[in-house]
């Protein structure tokens, strides 16, 4: 199975981008939706972020709220940390699983942490999906109800978008508009599916 990791920061473009890949018919598995699954209603993972936090940190029908987990962790690098060794394994087995049951010539990895976790271990390739910190700050509030001193926290939680540029066999500029980045989607598109045969 060839394996792309699909990564850039928040607010940078990858649903987007993803959803472009699944338009062409390739499978996308989605590492944020995985974060999710994890800590869902009656999960083991869940009951111990209550063991953490107190029961305040669930919402009425006993499901997590996230955002307040959010403000917690992300303004808490300690606290983060704790979470991530409590989901980043359970986060890739599922995706170790998921990728066993995939049948698409190759398959997209979209996933926030690519780089900063041993996800990148999973993929034979990374894209990075590329714009400049104000128009992802800027993007990221237009579409979440989030603060802007959240978002920025998260922007300053993910490692600097130089770093990210290094780690890339591909990048997409995202910067202009959306026939652009479908154009160069189409284009890594026929390259992937060669790669992919190969
Ligand atoms: P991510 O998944 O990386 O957080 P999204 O794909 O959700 O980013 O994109 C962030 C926001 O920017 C969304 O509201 C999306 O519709 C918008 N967006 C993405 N690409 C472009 C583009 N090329 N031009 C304008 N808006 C865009």
């Amino acid at each position: 199975m060839f394996v792309i990791g699909l990564t850039g920061g928040i607010g940078s473009g990858k649903s987007t981008v993803a959803s472009i890949f699944a338009n062409l018919g390739i499978r996308v598995i989605n590492a944020d939706q995985l974060a999710r699954d994890v800590v869902e209603h009656g999960s083991p993972a869940l009951a111990t972020i209550v063991e953490r936090y107190g029961n305040d940190i669930l919402q009425e029908d006993g499901s997590l709220n996230r955002s307040e987990l959010r403000e917690i962790v992300f303004t808490n690098v300690s606290e983060r940390e704790w979470l991530e060794q409590l989901t980043h394994p359970l986060i890739a087995q599922l995706i170790k699983d998921q990728l066993q049951a995939v049948s698409s010539p190759y398959t997209i990895l979209e996933s926030p942490l690519l780089i900063e976790t041993n996800q990148k271990e999973l993929v034979d390739r990374i894209l990075v999906i590329d714009i400049v910190e104000e128009t992802q700050l800027q993007r990221t509030l237009a579409r979440d109800d989030s603060a802007q001193a959240t978002i920025k926290a998260i922007i300053n939680s993910q490692i600097p978008r130089e770093q990210r540029l290094e780690a890339a066999d591909d990048v997409v500029d995202n910067s202009g508009n959306l026939e652009a980045t479908e154009r160069e989607i189409l284009r890594l598109h026929e390259q992937y599916l060669l790669l992919a045969k190969a």
